[in-house]
């Protein structure tokens, strides 16, 4: 099983990085070591001092599929969920400055949380949120996302072959920030929260 995240993809959010609005997708993995289920805590890593939280949604494949055509795309995701993408943001800046892959910024044990899957409609606008120690932090709505659901999956199924049970991050909207030992993250799709845990 493998994580295939999509990078950039609300251009509130491209901008508060100071990142390009990108011209086709922008995709990455993360091991299946990264992800957390059942509300299990995250662990804080030693490594950063800056690791922010990114709110998205996440399909589930539930065929394996490759060359999918935008079309047929709905037939190969079954389930949708809420889910952080957590990113070293001080040592993703040294990898951008240097050139480098992002891996150890994005890749890292739990950095993958997933909420509880629910079925999955292709065409419809998903309503999602993050809330950090009570206060809403992030809001975004899939309608307005650069690439849609069915670009999404068969742009990637162009280089990768997508496998039952492989995870979809489709990308973030602006409010991402740090977090911190002690923190309470509850994500929500619509008002239906599906995750919460604890930063350790
Ligand atoms: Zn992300």
């Amino acid at each position: 099983m493998k994580v295939i995240c999509i990078g950039r993809n609300y251009s509130e959010h491209a901008k508060e990085l100071n990142n390009p609005v990108p011209d086709e997708p922008v995709f990455f993995l993360k091991p299946d070591t990264a992800v957390l289920k059942d509300n299990a805590a995250f662990y804080h890593p030693d490594f950063s001092t800056d690791i922010h939280h990114e709110v998205e949604l996440v399909l589930r494949v539930s065929k394996a599929g490759k060359f999918i055509s935008e079309e047929f795309a709905h037939n190969y995701v079954d389930a949708i969920t809420v889910g952080i993408d957590f990113t070293a943001r001080d040592v993703q800046q040294k990898c951008k400055e240097k050139g480098l892959p992002w891996e150890k910024a994005k890749a890292f044990d739990g950095s993958a949380p997933i909420g509880v899957f629910v079925p999955f409609d292709a065409d419809k606008a998903y309503n999602f949120s993050l809330v950090v120690n009570g206060e809403r932090q992030q809001t975004g709505n899939s309608s307005d996302m650069l690439f849609s659901f069915r670009q999404i999956i068969a742009y990637i199924s162009q280089f990768v072959t997508l496998k039952t049970g492989d995870l979809i991050f489709t990308g973030t909207p602006s409010g991402v920030a740090r977090v911190s030992i002690g923190d309470k993250l509850e994500a929500k799709l619509e008002e239906q929260s599906l995750l919460h845990f604890s930063v350790l």
